[in-house]
């Protein structure tokens, strides 16, 4: 059988004159999430993109999963490539939906004709061919209104194309198309799903991780890079940086106020974080923050925090439930990894009294009671730097 899925492109329609600049980028996202599974021809034409293997032995299942998972696409499904003669078309399509239509009671049929030349025009071609399903399978009936599903029948320049049920794609813009940030991931629920937000608003993502050995141990640095690896998924390979955190957890502890300690110590993630960024040329952080979740997320907490960032920190969560956040969390696979209950640098020397209500020069002057930066510079020099690739 002579198969091809077609991706539809959300968005992108809407870019106007930049619109071809994105289609690069999304094409060369698919081309690069194809590799694995074999040789394919890629065509676009109005807002659609055609994949069809080169060869038979394509597991199409496989390769749809693929494509469900690539920002950029709004919609997917499998197609019958088949001649353009209405003849063929009206029998290919009785065989090829069988399976489609057996378990469903209402169709329509929606013709596209972007070849003008082909003789029928589209409602003739709706027509035909829903007397055509219709006379061979007589649980049928059309529904116009509230289909269950809607066979798609287009004639384009090279061939026709028969669908059925479209699956939702995963939206979004394609990575890399808004540029490149800096996650601060946690192996907590909240940090990759922000991962996964911003990437599918068109990020390239990097990841930073603060460990703070023996107090955090080898099994939460897995977590992270399990639940890094998980999002590879959607965001293509990462380029992770692992913090060694300690001395500066150690250092606030012995001279910091206790109220204080995880503001501080989030301020200093973000001194490291920017650096990291600077270096890398990274023009945004991410944080999986939300509003008032945690003591240290109270409005004032998050100014503070924010004060020690020179640009522009991304919080895709902040006004979200938790509920809605784990719902995410589920969908992409990190739930089950970030509720295992390996212990995180934040959870080391936590005070008993957090300070819900600190204003940024109580913070600055507790901060400057200690010189931090001889421990800044030594943890940025040990950081150690390796890519979690997409595995196939
Ligand atoms: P998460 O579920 O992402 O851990 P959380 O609700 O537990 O979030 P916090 O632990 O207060 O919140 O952390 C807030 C944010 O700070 C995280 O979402 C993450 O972006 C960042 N962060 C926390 N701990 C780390 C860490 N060890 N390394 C890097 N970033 C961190
Ligand atoms: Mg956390």
């Amino acid at each position: 059988m002579n198969e091809a899925i077609l991706l539809k492109t959300g968005e992108i329609a809407l870019k106007g004159l930049n619109r071809g600049s994105f289609e690069d980028i999304l094409v060369k996202n698919i081309r690069w999430r194809l590799k694995p599974f074999g040789a394919f021809d890629i065509q676009r034409a109005q807002s659609t993109i055609t994949v069809r293997p080169k060869s038979d032995d394509i597991d199409l299942d496989e390769v749809c999963d693929a494509m469900g998972k690539v920002f950029g696409i709004a919609a997917y499904s499998r197609a019958l490539v088949t001649e353009k003669d209405l003849g063929t078309i009206l029998r290919d399509a009785v065989a090829y939906l069988k399976d489609d239509l057996s378990g469903i009671r209402t169709f329509k049929v929606e013709a596209k004709r972007s070849d003008k030349s082909f003789p029928y025009k589209s409602p003739e071609i709706s027509r035909e061919v829903g007397a055509a399903l219709l006379s061979a399978y007589p649980h049928l009936r059309v529904d116009v209104h509230h289909p269950q599903m809607t066979v798609i029948v287009e004639i384009r320049d090279f061939a026709a194309y028969i669908h059925g049920a479209q699956r939702e794609g995963a939206g979004g813009m394609p990575v890399s198309s808004s540029g490149q940030a800096l996650l601060l991931v946690s192996g907590g629920i909240d940090s990759p799903v922000a991962g996964y937000m911003m990437a599918r608003r068109g990020l390239k993502i990097s990841a930073i991780h603060f460990v703070s050995p023996p107090y955090t141990s080898a099994r939460a640095l897995d977590k992270v890079e399990t639940l890094l690896q998980t999002l590879t998924d959607y965001t293509g390979n990462i380029t992770f940086y692992c913090v060694p955190f300690t001395k500066l957890q150690e250092a606030i502890r012995d001279h910091c106020p206790e109220e204080l300690f995880t503001i501080i110590m989030r301020r200093l993630m973000m001194e490291i974080a920017v650096r990291v960024a600077r270096a890398h040329d990274l023009p945004a952080l991410i944080t999986g923050e939300s509003l008032g979740q945690v003591a240290s997320q109270t409005i004032l907490s998050l100014a503070a925090t924010n004060a020690a960032s020179d640009r522009p920190v991304f919080r895709p969560l902040i006004g979200m439930d938790k509920k809605d956040i784990v719902a995410i969390a589920r969908k992409i696979n990190t739930f089950e990894t970030s509720i295992l209950p390996y212990e995180d640098c934040c959870t080391v020397f936590t005070p008993k009294r957090p300070k819900t209500r600190p204003t940024l020069r109580y913070v600055e002057e507790s901060q400057a009671l200690f010189d931090f930066e001889p421990l800044l510079a030594e943890a940025v020099e040990n950081i150690e730097e390796k890519v979690i690739r997409l595995e196939w």
